[in-house]
């Protein structure tokens, strides 16, 4: 690959790699031995490195503590059966941290700064994705203020970071949701559609309540009158009702453009399938169940792919959802993204990038 930026590299003298037990992967909680790091001072990103992972020494008063001005990706990286990396869609996601960061008042980060950063830092920890099936390595870009000032204004100074973690085979258990009527994840002129740390604070304490009742998710409503569905808070989510593939639309402002989301939209219109990207009332959800006319529900995102949904919770009441039969939408299409993302399938979309 050839590099025109110029990107000082300081590799670690202890790989934590040989202590790391891979049969027993918690998501999230291992991190690759190297951090990529850039600094925005002065108008422009600078001092790009890559150095190895190490906690951070902060001022108390850092901007980002105080008031949330921070946004982060998402996305995963596979291997092939060549041993070669494959990287699904990043360019989608440098994409989307932009947009997420003209919301937060976030300076722009450049394509090349993103996209050399992260193939430097794959290249280097590219052990830390062991060749076995289903495993992944989940990348973990984000920018946060660092001005040493608590006055309320845009921040001048930022860090841009991105560390990795391999994660294990991702069963994803089926997942029980809960219909939200007073909570409000996302309003039209909020932050919904910027993956802002602070919209996930937010969600906390009404996802809490929900898992104490016994939901793992919670299925958020539209702020204004909680009648139409929105998404999950992780995860896009979407509905089969007579063969046609719902899910909500993006427009308002209130929806993560998920690209799993995206992905799966593709996917279905390439297959012929009826889509919809309209806002699904509870009612008519409601109603779809009761008249079985409900074929299939699941979540969509990067951690879990596509994560079935047994068991919906509609203002009280409890609906089981059948299970499916095996040549279902849901699971054809996560067989397919699979095949992509570990390059057993032709890339005919243009989808992954080989590092
Ligand atoms: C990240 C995220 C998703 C899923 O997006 P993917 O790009 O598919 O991983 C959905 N909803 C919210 C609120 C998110 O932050």
């Amino acid at each position: 690959m050839k590099t025109t930026l110029q990107i000082e590299v300081k590799k670690t003298d202890h790989s934590r790699i040989h202590e790391t037990d891979f049969d027993n992967l918690v998501f999230g909680k291992v991190i690759s031995d190297h951090m990529f790091v850039a600094d925005y001072v002065n108008g422009e990103w600078t001092d790009l490195r890559i150095e190895p992972y190490a906690p951070l020494s902060l001022n108390p008063a850092n901007a980002t503590l105080h008031y949330g001005q921070s946004i982060f990706e998402g996305m995963k990286a596979y291997k092939n059966d060549n041993g070669e990396i494959l990287l699904f869609r990043a360019d989608a996601n440098q994409k989307r941290l932009n947009e997420s960061a003209a919301r937060m008042c976030i300076p722009e980060l450049p394509e090349e700064i993103f996209m050399e950063g992260l193939l430097q830092l794959l290249d280097l920890d590219r052990n830390w994705i062991p060749n076995k099936p289903g495993y992944s390595l989940y990348i973990r870009p984000f920018i946060f203020a660092t001005d040493d000032y608590i006055g309320v204004k845009p921040s001048e100074k930022y860090k841009f970071m991105i560390f990795t973690c391999p994660v294990g085979h991702y069963y994803s258990k089926p997942v029980a949701v809960k219909v939200e009527q007073h909570y409000t994840r996302a309003v039209e002129g909020g932050t919904g559609a910027a993956k802002a740390a602070g919209n996930y604070a937010a969600s906390l304490y009404p996802a809490l309540l929900a898992q104490r009742q016994g939901y793992e998710q919670l299925l958020w409503t539209d702020g204004k009158t909680h009648q139409f569905i929105e998404e999950s808070g992780t995860m896009n989510v979407m509905f089969i009702i007579n063969n046609t593939l719902i899910t909500a639309p993006t427009h308002t402002g209130t929806i993560l453009k998920g690209i799993t989301r995206d992905s799966v939209l593709k996917i279905a219109r390439d297959w012929g399938m009826q889509v919809e990207e309209r806002f699904l009332s509870v009612e008519e959800l409601e109603k779809a169940i009761q008249q079985n006319t409900l074929q299939e529900a699941f979540g969509t995102g990067t951690a879990a792919t596509i994560a079935q949904i047994y068991k919906i919770n509609i203002y009280g009441t409890d609906y089981g959802l059948p299970s499916k039969p095996a040549d279902s939408f849901s699971y054809r299409v996560l067989e397919t993204l699979d095949n992509i993302k570990y390059g057993r399938e032709e890339d005919s979309r243009g989808w992954i990038i080989k590092v």
